[in-house]
């Protein structure tokens, strides 16, 4: 029978494990209580476990794979792993890396795959119960797997991270790395990929434009604003499929949830899909020429205002 949570702990190409574990595991800690104590695993690809062994708070057992991301090595040693524990949950971060890893170890299983998940929870018959944002961010549906091991990706930041939680005697298992040779070279657009999500995921300050950025060029220009104030580039899925910025940009409802500090929107109308990526920034600045655009709605301070007009002037006050 099916039994324990299996998490995986991402490590990023700046060599640390992702935050997002770290939330994963104290979700795993609460939702093992409600599955009589369920083990918690989790499964790491790494060159040497000693730099990580402290990240482990909560974690009963530590499977450690050999490092070198390849989707289909990473995902066939993972689906052995099920395979061998038949957890009954596994959790990813929706990482970029996740996103890519999640949908072929459930679709090599068969099994189901709830993605972006803002809540998690073990319903009254000990199924999971996995809520994710639907219809525009206007509907929340939990959704219930009938297979195993119920999968799910979790947005980073909607759970808090497992910073207190109990010091267990970890156990590290070194397994066999089985590696795959890869049929499509895709490293070089994980790597683009990766720069963006580890920005975007953990920025402090955004600068996101949209379509009113009208051309690859005007980002080009927030790009030097956001350089000039520490900030990181964003974008609206207008501004993405208008080709003036990269899907990795993307924010929103099908794009990233940003949790900034400070959050600037320049020539974005602030469509449903997009305001529900950033209602969790602390403080939302916007730029745009209309004065009844829905995104000064959501912003502590609206600038009506042509945006070529004023990030040059702000610019020029900044030199
Ligand atoms: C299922 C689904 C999922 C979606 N997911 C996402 C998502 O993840 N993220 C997302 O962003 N959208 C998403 N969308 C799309 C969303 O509905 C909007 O279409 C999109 O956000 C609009 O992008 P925009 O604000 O850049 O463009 P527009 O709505 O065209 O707005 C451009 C704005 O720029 C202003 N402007 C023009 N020129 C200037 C100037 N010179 N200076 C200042 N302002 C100017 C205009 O007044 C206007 O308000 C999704 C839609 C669907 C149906």
């Amino acid at each position: 029978m099916a039994r324990g949570i299996l998490l995986y702990a991402e490590v990023t190409r700046q060599g640390y494990i992702h935050t997002v574990f770290f939330e994963l595991a104290n979700k795993a800690v609460e939702l093992s209580k409600k599955l009589n104590n369920a083990p918690i695993y989790a499964v790491l690809f790494a060159d040497s476990i000693e730099e990580y062994k402290e990240g482990f708070n909560g974690i009963d057992r530590v499977y450690i794979y050999k490092k070198g991301y390849s989707t289909e090595t990473y995902s066939n040693n993972i689906v052995e792993l099920i395979k061998e524990l038949e957890p009954e949950i596994m959790l990813i971060g929706a990482t970029t890396h996740g996103r890519d890893l999640a949908p072929r170890i459930s679709s090599t299983l068969g099994t189901g795959l709830t993605a972006d998940c803002i809540e998690l929870d073990i319903n009254e018959k000990g199924q999971l119960a996995a809520t994710r944002p639907t219809f525009g961010g206007q509907l929340m549906a939990t959704i219930l797997c009938k297979t195993y091991p119920q999968m799910a990706t979790v947005r980073p930041k909607v759970f808090k991270p497992s910073i207190d939680l109990e010091v267990k005697n970890t156990e590290f298992i070194h397994k066999q790395t089985k590696t795959t040779e890869e049929k499509v070279r895709l490293l070089e657009f994980i790597k683009g990929l990766d720069d963006t999500k580890n920005e975007l995921d953990s920025a402090e300050v955004i600068v996101a434009g949209g379509k009113g950025m009208k051309s690859e060029e005007g980002f080009k220009l927030l790009k030097e604003f956001a350089d000039k104030i520490g900030g990181v580039v964003g974008a609206s899925r207008g501004a993405v499929e208008m080709g003036y910025a990269p899907h990795t940009m993307q924010i929103g409802q099908t794009g990233k949830t940003v949790t900034p500090k400070l959050y600037i929107a320049c020539g974005i109308s602030g469509a449903i899909q997009h305001t529900v990526g950033i209602t969790g920034s602390d403080y939302i600045i916007s730029i745009n020429t209309d004065p009844d655009a829905p995104i000064f709605e959501v912003s502590d301070i609206g600038v009506v205002g042509d945006v070529f007009e004023i990030l040059p002037q702000l610019l020029e006050k900044l030199k």
